[in-house]
């Protein structure tokens, strides 16, 4: 197998024989002996069935059928564990991601690339709220971590199997594919392209989902949220021992003194929100350390046409 595409879907009725089709051209051009992995990540439209009934019809097309909605990073992790190809694509399943794209990103791996991601140089039809937490997130993440997560990137891009097994092998559970992808290393570069609208169907990332997104991202790739509050710490004790020294001064030497009741509940209401902000950072990291340690499957499967020996998922 030369190439395994991946294709996480929620929700993509309006899109996947669309989909298909041009994934299919692109495939034919390069004559390659390839497979089209759905997983259908729990969706609640006829996704499962479309999909089902191209599988019937071409040996290419395989379908891992999640048994609820797991997450767009954990089914792309799925189909990565299933996948057998000497090279993996990701790719969204709403054509915001050209497959057109997928022919120049394989050519490049030929000059020694183990990854060649796709970097959006504009991104038609969303909101000015998107792109523009989208652009802030992107930038302070790359300021904060030590590894360097690409600007501008999603997770539309071809991996080397060499890549794709270190993946699987990470044992995190909460998924940022795209900053664990550049930590692995290589070699990798990047095609630039105009990021498409939508073409049916709308989008499956509320802002719930990006903020749990951004999170996962940070506390997985840096320590700064952490580091900050130790910082915050010495600051505020600073300020208190300053603090100190006035009230013994004012209450032994001017004797210049009222019974303190605004002072006490400012400095005591300033530390007690700096408590706060502390406890909720560790909570965050103490809350992903614990998913990690309970070691639940990452995914159910619930139905899948790829037969089990062929690939046990890791
Ligand atoms: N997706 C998924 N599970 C989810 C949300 C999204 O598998 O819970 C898929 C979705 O079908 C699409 C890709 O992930 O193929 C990107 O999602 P979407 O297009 O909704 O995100 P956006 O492009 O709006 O950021
Ligand atoms: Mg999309």
């Amino acid at each position: 197998m030369d190439i395994s595409v991946i294709i996480p879907t929620y929700n993509e009725e309006a899109n996947i024989n669309m989909l298909y089709e041009r994934l299919t051209g692109v495939m034919q051009q390069m004559a390659l002996k390839y497979e089209l992995i759905f997983v259908n990540d729990g969706s609640k439209d006829k996704t499962i069935s479309l999909i089902k009934a191209l599988a019937d019809q071409h040996e290419q097309v395989r379908f891992i059928d999640l048994s609820r909605n797991f997450g767009h990073q954990i089914a792309v992790s799925a189909g990565l564990d299933y996948s057998v190809g000497d090279a993996v694509v990701i790719i969204d399943a709403d054509l915001q991601d050209p497959p057109e794209l997928i022919i120049d990103m394989y050519k490049k791996m030929d000059e020694g690339f183990q990854v060649v991601y796709a970097k959006r140089k504009s991104r038609k039809g969303e909101s000015f709220f998107k792109l523009w937490t989208a652009k802030v997130f992107y930038r302070i993440l790359s300021k904060i971590t030590s590894v360097s997560i690409p600007v501008d990137t999603g997770d539309f891009r071809i991996i080397d199997r060499k890549v794709v097994d270190v993946l699987n092998s990470m044992p995190e559970k909460h998924k940022f594919l795209r900053g664990q992808i550049a930590w692995i290393g290589f070699n990798q570069t990047y095609i630039e392209y105009e990021r498409q609208e939508r073409f049916a169907g709308e989008t499956g990332y509320p802002f719930s989902k990006m903020l749990k997104f951004a999170l996962d991202g940070i506390t997985a790739f840096s320590d700064l949220p952490l580091k900050l509050v130790t910082y915050f710490g010495f600051i505020v004790s600073f300020i208190s021992f300053l603090l100190m020294l006035y009230a013994l001064y004012a209450r032994f030497i001017s004797r210049d003194y009222e019974p303190g009741w605004t002072s006490l509940m400012l400095v005591t209401l300033f530390i007690g929100g700096i408590i706060m902000i502390a406890l909720g950072v560790i909570g965050e990291y103490l809350s992903r350390i614990d998913g990690n340690i309970r070691n639940r499957p990452l995914y159910v499967v619930r139905n899948t046409n790829i037969p089990k020996d062929e690939t046990p998922p890791s």
